[in-house]
Formats: structure tokens, C-alpha cells, sequence
């Protein structure tokens, strides 16, 4: 065991606030992992709300674990230490349960190395009676968990607040009665939004090709996912600020969840529906006691402009003189208030989305957002005195054509115009990422883009503005992109492959997909199926049979779907109401 490292973490500990530490043997230890850097894992307000709501049971200490940097994973190795956790620098074997928050697909990687170093077993067959169940949430967990079905012992589908608390009551009830890890998983396989892969088996046909999903006796054919009806039942701010964030000291508070604008790319909005809004005064109760350190507000949400009493949230922060910063902003609804009060707070970017440069394609893909918007967000950012704009575009998307490019190109060029019109001499950054095909959207069935035809398309829009002094154009690593996509639609044997990547091939995703065979761009620019079941088809969003394959026909005759609205039952989600 290595002092140095402990001492480390306690001088992470000396900059925080808010952590809550238990005496040892006080509470039931929880491990909660975040598998990346302390920084970006300390900027997420889901593991903020869940270390609160868990701590909050008064029975169970939750503990954070982070995926330690270069240097620290040589000191580990080095020293022989197992990873420890950050309150009490525990080890993250002596843990009973692990909880693990997965946001993002290019850290599941990350998540086995973290288990290797906590000598965690990787394989959940293969993990001992003994060693701790490994319960993995978040967003990946919902749309499709099959990669990571061989780690897990249990997924939990949908929003946490309510089903982590369930787990936790039925594992300690049935560990006080002394019933088996099995028995214990049998009981978790039927709670609702409980998904325990071990039950479900992947049938598969003579080519390999992923058929069905069999239950096992005793557990439901499909998990349906959970999501929280009252938002205000539960906190929605940070619970630890800490000065070694990303963003420093910075108090983030949920305005709301999910989104009811229907993009056909968005995961978020088909996995986090409804969209639902935190009471404005409780709001700024929250604000009023944040910690006195806190140096700005963050207004955190799928649209925040979308928020309905977003005026008078930024009324009081600005008569307060609360600097705050938003998450997102849809063009559509920016007003000179909302602009003004950003740029009071220092903003100096406007960040908007038009996400495709065409108008047929901002149709497809059900943007609702036109040229006029984002001129207008132009002229409001820079009345308001916010000098750059910052665009984000998708290129790839399904029925793109090179026309579409050209379009993208010729508006880009009709923005820094406007720009020129309205004398501002800021900089114009265009962000450009591929489009990935998710599960759970009206697009889940398209295919990558080969990446030929992305670097074609990437090159022609930098090509078209290498001469423009204040017109930056920023790509990314389409290696990434690709594998990010193979995992976001990989089924249970793409974990195998994980598995080899991460005890043969020192975390090299790519050479373990080379050894077994596997082209990566091919299986992520394969086009599946629309009458065959998917690898995450087992799992129940709430979405009416057949409504995402509406959703693609109306994508492909240009037919627009409009928002979410009050007492709608269009989507099947809102069909159930229940309370908390
Ligand atoms: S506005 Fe569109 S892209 Fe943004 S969160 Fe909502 S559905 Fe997703
Ligand atoms: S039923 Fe209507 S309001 Fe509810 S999530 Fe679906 S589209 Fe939105």
C-alpha cells in the first residue's frame, strides 16, 4: 500500500466540499465508479444526484472511485496498491456492491481497467460469492447495455433515482436472510428497470447474426425502463464542489430533464422522455444555499432555453448578480434577455446547433430549427456584446448528399456574413462531428458512413474556408468515431471482445477487433434490419410498437413531428402515469 498515494487523494479530498464521510463499519460501504479522470467524472450531475440520494438512505456510505491518470496508474503498479476509493481510500474489493455510472461508450474500456486494478474479477460468471455485485447505470446502460453484458451483474434501464434505491433494499434484505448471490439476482431480475444479463441469452443464427434474446424462466421477457415523474422529488444540484473540475467550483443545478423536440439522431430524447421541468422556486432556493465558494451557476438540461420559466430564472441570477452559464441552447428560443444576461455572466461564445447545413436535411432529421433562427441568434449574441459564435454541425446523416454539403458550405458563408452585417468581428467556429446511429431512434437502423466519404466531406468544408481568417473549422478523430459506433450497436459479442482488448491487448479496442476479425467500419456501417429483432429489442423505452419505424418513414418524406405537449399520448411513454 503506498502513503504517496493516499496522501494524493487526501489532497483531492482538501479541495472539496460537501463529501460525506462515514466512520468505518457506520454504514453499508457502496463503491461508485466513474470510468474516466476525476475531473470530467466529478462534472457529472448524475453521479453528483446519486452520491446524494444514496448517502441520503442513512444506510449505506456511497464511496467514488475515478480512472486514475498515467502517472498514478505507474505509481499503483509500481507500489502494488489496489484502487482506492477517494473518501476513505478503501479498496474496491471490499466493497459489496459497485455501482458504475457509463455516460459514454469510449469508457468502457476504462471501466475493465479500473476493475483490473480494484482486482475485481472481470467476468461476472466468473466472479466469487464473495466478491462484490457490479451494478452499472446511465445512459449507456439504457440504450444498449449488451457490450457490457459480461461484466455486469446487473444494468439498471432508465433514470436511477428511484431503482438504485430498490436494489439496494432488496440486496441487503436478501443478504440479511443469507440467500445466494443467484437467489439475490433472481430477486433484482424482477424489480422493475432491472435488467440481469445472466438470464438473457443471445440466440444467434448460422452466419452469427444476432436473432433473439431468451428469457430464462422467472424473469420478464422485456425490462421496461424507469424514469422519475416528479422531478422535484429529488435534488437535482451538486452535492461536492471541488476546485479541480472541470468546471471550477462550479454549482450545477438541473433545470430539467429529457427533451420533447424529437431529433431523429438524439438518444437523449427517445431515452429521457418525457421532458419535465424542476419547480422555479425550488430552483432558487437551491441557488440561494449553494456554497458560498461557488464561483458561477450552471443551468443544466437536454434545452435549457426550452426551460418554460427560463425568464424569470435568469431575471433572479441577474439581479442577484449570480454570474451562470447554460448547458444548451436551441436558437429557436433564445431571446435579448436570455443573450444579455449570458454575456453579463462572461460569455463570450454563442453556442448554437443547426446540426445540418441543409434545410431538407434539418428536415429529416426533425431539427425544426431554420436559417432565420440561427441569423437571429447572430444579431441577439452580438447586440447582447458575446463576440464568437459557435455552430455544431453532423455530417454523415442518413440520406445526406454531397448537395447537402454544398448547402452547409453556402450557409456557413451566409452566417459569417451576417456576421459582417451586424459588425461583429468575432470568430466563427464550426464544430463538425460524424453522425452515430443509436439505439432507440428512428435512425438505429442506419449505417456509419464509410469513412471515405466523411474525410471527402470534412476536407471539402475546410477546403471551402482555408482562406477565411475568422472562420475555424474543427473535425474529429474518426478513428474514434467508428469504434465509438461499433460499440454503441455491438451485441453481447462484441464484450468478448472488450474482454480480450483489456487482458491481452493492453486496452487496444481496435487490435483486439483486428484479431477476431472484425473490420470495425464494416460492422459500424452495417444497415440493419427494420423487420428483425436488435440485440437491444428485450428492452421496453415505453415507445409504442412501430413508432420509431413511423418516425424513419416520415425522416424520409421530410415530415415534420412536433414537440412533445401537455396531455399528448403520441409516443406511448406518457400513456402510464404514476406518482414520485
Ligand atoms: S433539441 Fe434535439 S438534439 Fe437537443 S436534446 Fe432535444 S432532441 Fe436532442
Ligand atoms: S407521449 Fe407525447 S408528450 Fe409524452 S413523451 Fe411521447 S410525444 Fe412526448
Amino acid at each position: 500500500m503506498s502513503w504517496e498515494i493516499k496522501n494524493k487523494i487526501k489532497q483531492v479530498l482538501d479541495k472539496e466540499e460537501g463529501t460525506q464521510i462515514f466512520a468505518p463499519g457506520a454504514r453499508r460501504p457502496l463503491a461508485f465508479i466513474y470510468p474516466n479522470s476525476y475531473n470530467i467524472g466529478m462534472s457529472n450531475l448524475g453521479l453528483q444526484i446519486l452520491y446524494k440520494e444514496i448517502n441520503s438512505r442513512g444506510d449505506t456510505a456511497c464511496e467514488r472511485f475515478f480512472l486514475p491518470d498515467k502517472k498514478a496508474k505507474v505509481d499503483y503498479m509500481k507500489t502494488k496498491t489496489p484502487l482506492l476509493s477517494i473518501e476513505t481510500q478503501r479498496p474496491l474489493a471490499d466493497f459489496e456492491i459497485i455501482a458504475v455510472m457509463m455516460s459514454f461508450e469510449m469508457d468502457y474500456l476504462n471501466l475493465l481497467t479500473m476493475l483490473k486494478m480494484g482486482k475485481v474479477g472481470l467476468l461476472a460468471a466468473e466472479r466469487k460469492e464473495k466478491e462484490p455485485l457490479v451494478i452499472i447505470g446511465g445512459p449507456c446502460a439504457t440504450f444498449n447495455p449488451e457490450p457490457l453484458a459480461n461484466f455486469a451483474d446487473a444494468f439498471v434501464i432508465g433514470e436511477g433515482e428511484q431503482t438504485v434505491n430498490t436494489i439496494l433494499d432488496a440486496v441487503y434484505q436478501a443478504k440479511n436472510e443469507g440467500k445466494s448471490k443467484e437467489e439475490i439476482l433472481l430477486s433484482l431480475a424482477n424489480l422493475p428497470g432491472v435488467y440481469v444479463p445472466r438470464f438473457y441469452k443471445p440466440v444467434y443464427d448460422n452466419e452469427g447474426e444476432f436473432v433473439a434474446m431468451e428469457a430464462a424462466n422467472g424473469v420478464p421477457a422485456t425490462i421496461k425502463r424507469q424514469w422519475v415523474h416528479k422531478l422535484d422529488s429529488y435534488s437535482g444540484n451538486s452535492a461536492i464542489l471541488s476546485s479541480d473540475t472541470e468546471f471550477e467550483n462550479m454549482y450545477i443545478i438541473e433545470v430539467a430533464r429529457g427533451c420533447g423536440r424529437h431529433c431523429r439522431f438524439c438518444m437523449a430524447g427517445y431515452c429521457f422522455r418525457r421532458p419535465r421541468a424542476r419547480d422555479l422556486d425550488k430552483i432558487i432556493e437551491a441557488i440561494k444555499e449553494r456554497p458560498a465558494r461557488t464561483k458561477k451557476v450552471g443551468l443544466m438540461g437536454a434545452a435549457v432555453s426550452d426551460y418554460p420559466q427560463i425568464k424569470e430564472l435568469t431575471k433572479f441570477l441577474v439581479d442577484a448578480e449570480i454570474p451562470f452559464t447554460v448547458a444548451s441552447l436551441r436558437a429557436d428560443s433564445l431571446d435579448i434577455e436570455l443573450a444579455e444576461a449570458l454575456a453579463h455572466s462572461g460569455q463570450k461564445t454563442m453556442t448554437v446547433a443547426p446540426e445540418a447545413g441543409s434545410e431538407r436535411m434539418r428536415k429529416v432529421i426533425n431539427k425544426g430549427i431554420s436559417e432565420d433562427d440561427i441569423y437571429k441568434a447572430v444579431v441577439l449574441a452580438t447586440a447582447a456584446g458575446m463576440k464568437n459564435i459557435k455552430l455544431y454541425y453532423m455530417i454523415g446523416l442518413p440520406t445526406e448528399e454531397d448537395s447537402d454539403i454544398d448547402e452547409m458550405i453556402a450557409m456557413v458563408a451566409r452566417v459569417r456574413a451576417k456576421m459582417d452585417e451586424v459588425a461583429n468581428k468575432g470568430d466563427l467556429v464550426i464544430s463538425i462531428n460524424a453522425f452515430v446511429p443509436k439505439p432507440f431512434t428512428p435512425f438505429q437502423w442506419s449505417p456509419l458512413a464509410p469513412v471515405k466519404l466523411l474525410k471527402k466531406r470534412f476536407n471539402k468544408i475546410t477546403e471551402a474556408f482555408r482562406k477565411e481568417k475568422h472562420v475555424f473549422i474543427q473535425t474529429e478523430s474518426l478513428k474514434e468515431t467508428v469504434l465509438q459506433a461499433v460499440l454503441a450497436r455491438g451485441d453481447r459479442n462484441m464484450g468478448n471482445i472488450l474482454y480480450e482488448a483489456a487482458t491481452k491487448y493492453d486496452g487496444n479496442f481496435k487490435q483486439a477487433l483486428q484479431e477476431a476479425d472484425i473490420d470495425p467500419e464494416e460492422y459500424a456501417g452495417r444497415t440493419l434490419d427494420i423487420n428483425k429483432s436488435l440485440p437491444w429489442s428485450h428492452l421496453d423505452m415505453g415507445l409504442d410498437e412501430g413508432y420509431l419505424a413511423a418516425e424513419w418513414e416520415k425522416a424520409k418524406n421530410l415530415a415534420f413531428t412536433i414537440p412533445c405537449f401537455e396531455n399528448c399520448k403520441r409516443c406511448g411513454v406518457c400513456k402510464e402515469e404514476k406518482d414520485g
